[in-house]
């Protein structure tokens, strides 16, 4: 399967010109093997450096694509930090003008940041279904301990070999599954926001990423029988999300209210007492759930009405991150995305937030879905207390400005916390 993404270039309906920087992807079988030939039809030229992890640099042993230096990274504690950036800067030869990702999701976030650090052209090979950034222009790192998204470079082209691609831990294309489900609540919130605020929105985006969601809900029994097809479904899912945001210029399209959850288990504040080892998308696939659950309960709820929006305080920020955290988050949250948005606004749009919600899947349908791949569902799958959902769902918006749902279910006002304000 190839993707021709010139096809998305242009003057779209939304009234932007979408410019996409990858010219295309291949999800094929044996694909590495001809690595050369893509090379050269895209017209690509200079000095290559490709770069491993050890993993990844032993799994794709007998299909190396031709380079002139390569770099192994170790597996072992590699992250997507100034760590990571780091210990490829060191090794990178300076004559470089093509630089070649070869590995998961890690390797990628951090040869793409190089890449963009040093203007050199950056070429995608996916070894796992574990994320869908391979084609994004920006690397989800945690720099200084804080998650940010920095601007990186997208790939001139993505080759992705589903020879290797099924052959890695069954439990990367698992995450990746979790990481793409997540995209029901991305759409939902920024179609609310859209409503509420005015957002700039793209039909075409939005649909190409729920297609990507759909084709990679489609592959869930065949991921588990190691179905050949239904691991290009699940790739062709990953890479047109990424290209989605690509076309949006960020992660818009891809990441919400689910993603901020995972976000903050990820920053691990003191205060919250969470950690979790668990992947990127095993996190935004239980973040998904909880969501889901949380927004579909406003649906059944007849009584509710809302408040103005009110912003985070500083105070509030410094006691759920700390002094030193909270230097980032309050300037995160400086310009707020839910300003303005007032009660009379809220209440206006409830029945079309209602049926923007009610357009995602049922969470246990889901849950349903994830059992049968073997995708962690709970916080207790995932490391985390379940003591501490409340927290996580009130303070997760924190960590992006970003007008979601969950941002805004501070506005909720439910009849008995009306009932206590007029006895006291
Ligand atoms: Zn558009
Ligand atoms: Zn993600």
């Amino acid at each position: 399967m190839i993707i021709d993404s010139t096809q998305y270039n242009g003057k779209c309906a939304c009234g932007r010109e979408h410019k996409m920087e990858t010219i295309l992807s291949v999800v094929e079988c044996g694909c590495l093997h001809e690595f050369e030939r893509y090379l050269s039809t895209a017209e690509i030229h200079g000095v290559r450096t490709a770069v491993y992890d050890e993993n990844t640099y032993r799994a794709t042993a007998d299909r190396h694509p031709r380079a002139d230096h390569e770099i192994v990274l170790p597996s072992e504690d590699l992250h997507a930090n100034e760590h990571g950036v780091d210990l490829l800067l060191e090794k990178l030869p300076t004559d470089t003008q093509v630089l070649i990702a070869v590995g998961s999701g890690t390797v990628h976030d951090i040869v793409r940041y190089c890449a963009y650090q040093k203007g050199m052209t950056f070429i995608s090979c996916p070894t796992a279904a574990s994320v869908d950034g391979f084609c994004s222009s920006v690397a989800a790192m945690t720099w200084h301990g804080c998650k940010k998204t920095l601007t990186a470079v997208a790939p001139k082209i993505v080759i992705a070999d589903i020879d290797i691609i099924k052959n890695a831990p069954i439990r990367l294309a698992r995450s990746g599954f979790g990481d793409m489900i997540g995209k029901y609540v991305a759409l939902t919130d920024w179609k609310i926001s859209s409503h509420l605020t005015g957002e700039f929105y793209c039909k075409r985006i939005a649909d190409m990423t729920a297609d990507a969601t759909a084709q990679v809900l489609e592959s869930a029994s065949g991921i588990v029988a190691g179905d050949e097809a239904a691991y290009t479904k699940l790739m062709y899912g990953l890479l047109l999300s990424g290209l989605a945001m690509q076309m949006m210029g960020n992660s818009r399209p891809a990441s919400g209210a689910e993603h901020h959850i995972s976000h903050l288990i990820e920053m691990h504040p003191e205060s919250l007492g969470v950690h979790s080892d668990a992947l990127h998308g095993e996190k935004v696939g239980v973040g998904t759930l909880l969501a889901i659950r949380e927004y579909q309960a406003i649906c059944h709820d007849t009584s509710i009405t809302f408040r103005d929006y009110a912003r985070y305080s500083k105070e509030q920020i410094v006691s759920v991150f700390g002094e030193t955290m909270a230097e980032e988050i309050i300037a995160e949250n400086a310009k707020d995305a839910a300003d303005g948005v007032s009660a009379e606004k809220l209440m206006e749009c409830l029945d079309v937030i209602r049926h923007e919600i009610l357009s995602m899947p049922d969470a246990d349908t889901l849950e349903g879905v994830y059992k049968t791949l073997g995708v962690k569902s709970s916080l207790s799958d995932i490391d985390v207390a379940p003591e501490t959902l409340p927290a996580l769902l009130d303070c997760s918006p924190m960590v992006r400005n970003r007008l979601t749902w969950m941002r805004l279910r501070k506005c909720i006002v439910r009849k008995e916390e009306e009932s206590h304000a007029v006895q006291r």
